[in-house]
């Protein structure tokens, strides 16, 4: 099993979100790994945590109102608390039914990546 794929069956086996509605029912999960593809740290976006890193680089990416945590920003926050080079940054997505979905990071995401300085993203 690739690292994604266990990235996904982590998602799969969370407890489902219990709001429905709009983008509520989409939960992402992030992982990072150093140059040994060890995990780092692992973390899901939020719908209800704001936190300065994230509202940061959404001012940077223009969308000031976007403060809620996602995935990607949460994980690489966790590793920077600790010190960690994060060598590739891995994101997914399932459907309601449990299927992969496409994770591309977002452009706040993107910015953040990039001045962290993330050398490899797999996304699903
Ligand atoms: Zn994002």
């Amino acid at each position: 099993m690739t690292d994604i794929q266990k990235l996904v069956q982590v998602l799969n086996n969370m407890p489902k979100l219990e709001q429905e509605g709009d983008r509520r029912r989409f939960r992402v999960i992030a992982r990072a790994l150093d140059k040994k593809g060890r995990v780092l740290a692992t973390r899901t976006n939020s719908y209800t945590l704001s936190h300065p890193v994230q509202k940061h680089f959404a001012v940077q990416a223009g969308r000031p109102d976007a403060i809620f945590v996602h995935a990607e920003i949460a994980t690489l926050i966790a590793c920077k608390a600790t010190n960690k080079n994060v060598h590739t940054l891995l994101i997914a997505r399932v459907s309601t039914s449990g299927e992969p979905i496409t994770a591309a990071p977002c452009e706040i995401c993107s910015i953040a990546i990039r001045k962290f300085g993330v050398k490899e993203i797999i996304h699903t």
